[in-house]
Formats: structure tokens, C-alpha cells, sequence
């Protein structure tokens, strides 16, 4: 497992970590798994989707606040409570398969944490899993079996 720090921007706003998370995979030597992400923050979440346009990020962020607005009618008396129900609403955490040793995101994703009570330092938490591991290990162990008979 590896760790992703970064400090946000803003008060809300998307941190493109599609790089960050590809070389996490490639430092992982694994060519045919699952890329796990997650985020450990109760006002900040994960998000994958287009970073060609950074405007489909903004219509995001912008018909997110106008979904869940901030204003003092929450019972969190923190005044953040815009911020964890956005959270809840994008989730903290995402699986990409790995192909070839590289991230199998489509050609317009990117791997983005979503930021809403910010700037602040921020983790994501990257697990690459090779496909088929118990299932070599199983195979070894029958083989060994069948030589000592
Ligand atoms: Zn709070």
C-alpha cells in the first residue's frame, strides 16, 4: 500500500492524481490486477471521470454546491456539513483494473480527489493486488503434493 499526499488548492475543488496513482502502479511491478483507491477523509472523496475539459470538473463542483448548499441549516454545528454530505455523495473509494502494468481507465478518465473543506493536506491510499496470486499458490502447493506421493 501506498500513500498519495498532496495539499489542496481550495475550499472545494478536483486534484487531478492520475499520474501520481500510475506511478504507484508501476512502482508495484504488477502487470494484471486491480488498483484500489481510497480516500481516509470525511469531507473530501474520489472521483473518476473526464480530465480532458476541466470544465466537466467545474459543472460537477458547481451542481454539487447548488445540490448541497452551505448554509447554517445543518445540525453539525462544525460548519461542514456541506462538505460530508458531498463526500457521502462521491464516495471514498474506487477499483482500476490493471492491464499490461498500466491503469485500464478509459481514454478520457482521470483519477481526481475531490476536495470540499479545503486547502488542507490530504491522503489517497493506493493498494495495487495482482490477479491470480492464490491461485498460483494453490497450483504450487498441489504440485508439491503430487511429487512427494
Ligand atoms: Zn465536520
Amino acid at each position: 500500500m501506498e500513500g498519495i499526499r498532496l495539499r489542496t488548492r481550495s475550499t472545494q475543488c478536483l486534484e487531478d492524481v492520475t499520474e501520481q496513482v500510475a506511478d504507484a502502479v508501476r512502482r508495484s511491478g504488477v502487470e494484471e490486477g486491480v488498483c484500489h483507491l481510497f480516500v481516509p477523509h470525511t469531507t473530501a472523496g474520489l472521483v473518476i471521470n473526464e480530465n480532458a475539459d476541466p470544465d466537466v470538473g467545474r459543472d460537477l463542483l458547481e451542481k454539487l454546491a447548488a445540490l448541497v448548499p452551505s448554509d447554517p441549516s445543518y445540525h453539525h454545528l462544525e460548519g461542514n456539513a456541506h462538505a460530508h454530505i458531498k463526500s457521502s455523495l462521491v464516495g471514498q473509494s474506487a477499483s482500476v483494473p490493471v492491464t499490461a502494468g498500466r491503469l485500464a481507465l478509459g481514454r478520457w478518465q482521470g483519477v481526481f480527489l475531490a476536495e470540499f473543506d479545503g486547502p488542507r493536506e490530504r491522503e489517497l491510499k493506493v493498494t495495487v493486488v495482482a490477479a491470480g496470486v492464490e491461485t498460483q499458490a494453490a497450483t504450487a502447493s498441489k504440485g508439491e503434493g503430487l511429487t512427494d506421493s
